[in-house]
């Protein structure tokens, strides 16, 4: 970073928030994209544009009580970082994790913001959670703490405000049982309050697969555009096993890819025949299982302990869609050795600085989850459009517009890139066009 005014601001904010490791990586990422367009806009730092970009609007902590089966209490810390406003209310996810802090989600909320400026729709970023842990809990467990936590939440947001969803270890289940807690507290049937509802009660058809399908469908874009490629005979690594994993497995899939390993948070499993997806869905779907079960059930899979070693696995494409920091520079450079043409993120935030360099420099192709993954909240901003008009689109009519928008973010980031004389850096475009449009609202609304 050469830059005197991003130099001063990353100063500030590592000062002030030395302790929040995984924030200051995304601002710092940010901000060396930010130095090939810096020097055009002497407006953003007389107008204290960074300082007042790096700064939450509000964040919102707060005590979650809650009873188990037993009547034991527990207190969890619950979280609502509302980070920027400029292009619509807050939107972002609400993630269940232990791991989860101020750090973690101040880094998720920041991220949220360009990512929902590329999908083009008026949504501002925001994100939520607690460091509570679904694993193991009953659903009676599940609900009591999902209840707890909206009777809290509930007052910050609204479809006019703040808009959550779900992320990691929040699926339809918990989403369900806040939107009941959210309708009860307030009296409203207020649909376009939370997004990844069940589609009985206003969800939107495809929701579910849109982070993965989107995924591929970005991904085929950069393929076919930069490498004249496609999907088509590719041995494919996905990490993880949730929602965005298993999604992005099945678009894979049916657009002529192999994937042959997955994992959990525990370890991952390889299936040189190509993993199969019914038997997967039902592990990670209906039972809830660990990932290990698949390979005790599909003859000639293996399992191995630890998540890690899955990058040293052979494959033509690799999808880390699991968590943050997930790909060190080893499992970068196990890719590289390999052979692998391309990383494409699922998740937010999986590939560390190291790594990132090493698959950069090693002329892979790279796109950051921003771009990439920006599929579910796009679907979920198409929730919210279906709300507000009562009606519902069919899978098709979404998965068509989903195709569309993930096209159109690709190429914003490519233009980006093609603007700051860095043809096909996915990552320079994706900070680049993200923020030009939030440093343009920001302006045009003046101090606050
Ligand atoms: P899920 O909870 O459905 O699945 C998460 C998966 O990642 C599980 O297989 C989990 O394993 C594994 N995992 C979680 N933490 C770790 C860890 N620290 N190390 C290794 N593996 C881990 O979450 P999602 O699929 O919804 O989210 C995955 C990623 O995608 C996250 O980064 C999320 O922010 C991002 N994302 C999600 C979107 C969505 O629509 N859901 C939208 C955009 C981004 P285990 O079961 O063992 O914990």
């Amino acid at each position: 970073m050469n830059n005197a005014y991003l130099k001063k601001v990353y100063a500030q904010v590592e000062a002030r928030d030395s302790h929040e490791s995984e924030f200051l990586q995304a601002v710092r990422e940010v901000f060396e994209s930010l130095e090939y367009v810096i020097d055009k806009h002497p407006e953003w730092e007389e107008n204290g544009i960074l300082e007042r970009f790096v700064e939450p609007e509000r964040t919102v902590e707060f005590r979650v009580p809650w009873t188990d089966d037993n009547g034991k209490l527990h207190v969890n810390r619950g979280y609502r970082v509302q980070f920027n406003s400029a292009i619509g209310p807050y939107k972002g996810g609400i993630r269940f994790h232990p791991s989860v802090n101020l750090s973690v989600m101040k880094f998720l909320g920041f991220e949220q913001i360009l990512k929902n400026s590329l999908t083009t729709l008026p949504m501002g970023g925001g994100k939520g959670g607690s460091d509570f842990d679904p694993k193991g809990k009953s659903d009676a467990e599940v609900m009591r703490f999902c209840q707890s936590f909206m009777t809290e939440l509930y007052r910050h947001i609204g479809q006019f405000t703040d808009v959550p969803a779900g992320d990691i270890g929040v699926g339809a289940r918990e989403v369900g049982y806040m939107f009941g807690q959210y309708k009860r507290i307030t009296n409203r049937f207020d649909g376009a309050v939370i997004t990844g509802k069940g589609i009985p009660f206003g969800g939107s058809l495809a929701r579910t697969q849109a982070t993965g399908y989107g995924l591929c469908y970005f991904s085929l874009e950069a393929l076919k555009n930069l490498r004249n490629d496609s999907y088509e005979g590719k041995t494919v690594i996905v990490s993880g096993s949730g929602n965005v994993a298993q999604f992005t497995a099945e678009k894979c899939t049916q657009l002529g890819g192999k994937v042959v390993a997955m994992s959990d948070s525990q370890g991952y499993i390889y299936d040189p025949n190509g993993i199969n997806l019914q038997i997967l869905f039902d592990i990670k779907q209906k039972r809830r299982a660990r990932i290990s079960v698949y390979a005790d059930e599909v003859p000639g899979s293996e399992y191995h302990e630890g998540c890690k070693n899955i990058w040293k696995v052979k494959c033509d494409i690799a999808h880390p869609c699991a968590s943050q920091n997930e790909m060190d520079a080893e499992g970068a450079q196990a890719l590289v050795d390999n052979g692998c043409m391309a990383v494409f993120e699922g998740a937010n935030m999986p590939l560390n600085p190291e790594a990132i360099d090493i698959v950069k420099n090693n002329g892979l192709l790279y796109s950051p989850g921003k771009a990439s993954n920006a599929g579910g909240v796009a679907t979920s901003g198409l929730e919210m459009t279906q709300n507000s008009i009562r009606m519902s689109w069919s899978f098709e009519e979404v998965d068509e517009k989903l195709h569309g928008i993930m096209k159109n973010i690709y190429k914003a980031c490519y233009d980006a890139s093609v603007e700051c004389g860095k043809p096909g850096d996915l990552m320079l475009g994706a900070n680049v066009a993200g923020f030009l449009k939030v440093a343009q609202a920001m302006m045009a609304q003046g101090v606050v």
